[in-house]
C-alpha cells in the first residue's frame, strides 16, 4: 500500500477472482464459464474491418444491442441496461441504490460485500436456512435495498418468482435487485415483474449462458427511471463503458439465441449426470440450477479435494469460509470433461482409502 492510498480504502479487503492460469492448460471448472465456444455469427461479427473501427470510440448508448435485447427479450430499449460485465451494474447499482443500507444473503456471490465495504454502506448479511437455502421470509419489510443472486451462487439453489415478488413488493421503496448470472441454467426469471414494480431490477450477463465471459458484458432489466439512473452513474464514470467488439459480439450472440438455449439444456444434461455420478461415489450435492453443482464428500476435505484435483490438471473453486469449508463449486462443463473428473475423483478416493 502507498502513502497516498484514500483513508477510507486502507481497510478495503478487494474481491478475489477465480484462478485464471496460464501456465499450463486446465480443464477448467472454477468460474462458471461455458465451455461451448461462442456461436459462428459472434466470429463472423468480430471481422478484419471491426477491428479496423477500432480507432473509434465505441457507441455509449450501446443502442443497436440494447434494441436487439429489447427484442429478444419483449421489453422496451429504455428498460434495457448494457454494461461491462454484469459486475459493473452491481457496481453502480450499490453506488446509486444502497447508500441507506444493504441486505443480501450472507453467503452468496462475494462481490455484494465488497462493494459494500467499498462505499462504506451499512449491510445486513442474512444467514441461509440450515439446508442453505434463501428464505424469502427474512427479506420482508427490511426498510433497506435487496440484493439476491437467483439462483443463489456457490450454493445454486433458486426460490420461485413468487417470493421474489413478496419481496419486491414488500420493500416498495428500497430497489431489489435479482442478480440472473445463471437464471438461463434453470431458474425462474423476474423480468415480467419489472412492468409492475418500479423498485426491481433484474441483472443479467453474457458470461455464462452467452459462451462471452471473456468480453466482459452485462446486462439488466428494469423501470426505465432506474435504468436512467443506471445511465447516470455511467456518464459519471466511464461513458464509453462497453468496447465496439463486446458490443457486435453481444449484438450477434442475441441473433443466435437458440444457440445458446441450447447449450444451457446440454449443460442441465451434464449437470444431472455429474451430480448422480458424484452421488454414487458418497458425495453430497445440493440441487443445482446453475451450470455449477457445489458438492461435499464424508470421504475427503473440500480443500484437499480442490488441490488433489489441481495437481491432476482439473481446476475447481474452493471457497475458504466456515460454513463452506467442507464443499466445492465445480462447473459443468461438456460430458467429455465431467467424465474425465469423475474419473480423476474416484482415482483420488482410492488413493485415500489406501493411503
Ligand atoms: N453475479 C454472480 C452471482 C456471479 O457469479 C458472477 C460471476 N462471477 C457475476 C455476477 C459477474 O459476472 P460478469 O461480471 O462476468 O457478468
Amino acid at each position: 500500500m502507498s502513502r497516498f492510498l484514500a483513508e477510507q480504502y486502507q481497510p478495503l479487503v478487494a474481491y478475489t477472482p477465480g484462478e485464471q492460469p496460464t501456465n499450463m492448460k486446465y480443464i477448467k471448472l472454477n468460474t462458471n464459464e461455458s465451455p461451448f465456444p461462442p456461436s459462428p455469427e459472434v466470429v463472423r461479427a468480430i471481422g478484419n474491418e471491426s477491428v479496423r473501427e477500432l480507432r473509434l470510440y465505441s457507441d455509449p448508448t450501446a443502442g443497436k444491442l440494447r434494441k436487439k435485447i429489447a427484442e429478444q427479450y419483449g421489453v422496451k430499449a429504455s428498460n434495457v441496461f448494457v454494461s461491462n460485465g454484469s459486475d459493473e451494474i452491481l457496481n453502480f447499482s450499490f453506488m446509486a441504490f444502497c447508500r441507506h443500507g444493504v441486505a443480501f444473503p450472507s453467503i452468496s456471490y462475494g462481490f455484494y460485500s465488497v462493494y459494500a465495504d467499498l462505499y462504506g454502506i451499512d449491510s445486513k448479511k442474512i444467514d441461509l436456512t440450515d439446508d442453505f437455502r434463501v428464505d424469502y421470509r427474512d427479506y420482508l419489510n427490511v426498510g433497506r435495498a435487496v440484493v439476491i443472486a437467483n439462483p443463489n451462487a456457490p450454493t445454486g439453489i433458486a426460490i420461485s418468482v413468487d417470493k421474489i415478488e413478496e419481496i419486491v413488493k414488500s420493500n416498495p421503496d428500497h430497489v431489489v435487485l435479482i442478480d440472473e448470472a445463471y437464471v438461463d441454467f434453470g431458474a425462474e426469471s423476474a423480468l415480467p415483474l419489472i412492468e409492475k414494480y418500479d423498485n426491481l431490477l433484474v441483472v443479467r450477463t453474457f458470461s455464462k449462458s452467452y459462451s462471452l465471459a471473456g468480453a466482459r458484458l452485462g446486462f439488466a432489466f428494469g423501470n426505465s427511471e432506474l435504468i436512467a439512473d443506471l445511465e447516470k452513474i455511467k456518464y459519471s464514470t466511464n461513458p464509453y463503458n462497453v468496447n465496439r467488439l463486446s458490443l457486435l459480439a453481444g449484438a450477434a450472440a442475441m441473433d443466435e439465441k437458440d444457440y445458446y438455449m441450447q447449450n444451457c439444456r446440454k449443460i442441465q444434461e451434464n449437470r444431472a449426470y455429474t451430480t448422480k455420478a458424484l452421488e454414487d461415489l458418497g458425495f453430497f450435492v445440493l440441487p443445482s440450477s446453475t451450470n455449477f453443482i457445489f458438492a461435499k464428500s464424508e470421504k475427503i476435505g473440500g480443500e484437499a479435494l480442490y488441490l488433489e484435483l489441481k495437481a491432476r490438471g482439473i481446476l475447481v473453486r474452493h471457497f475458504t469460509a466456515e460454513l463452506i469449508k467442507d464443499y466445492n463449486r465445480i462447473t459443468i462443463g461438456t460430458m467429455e470433461e465431467m467424465q474425465t473428473l469423475v474419473a480423476t475423483v474416484k482415482e483420488i478416493l482410492t488413493e485415500q482409502k489406501r493411503g
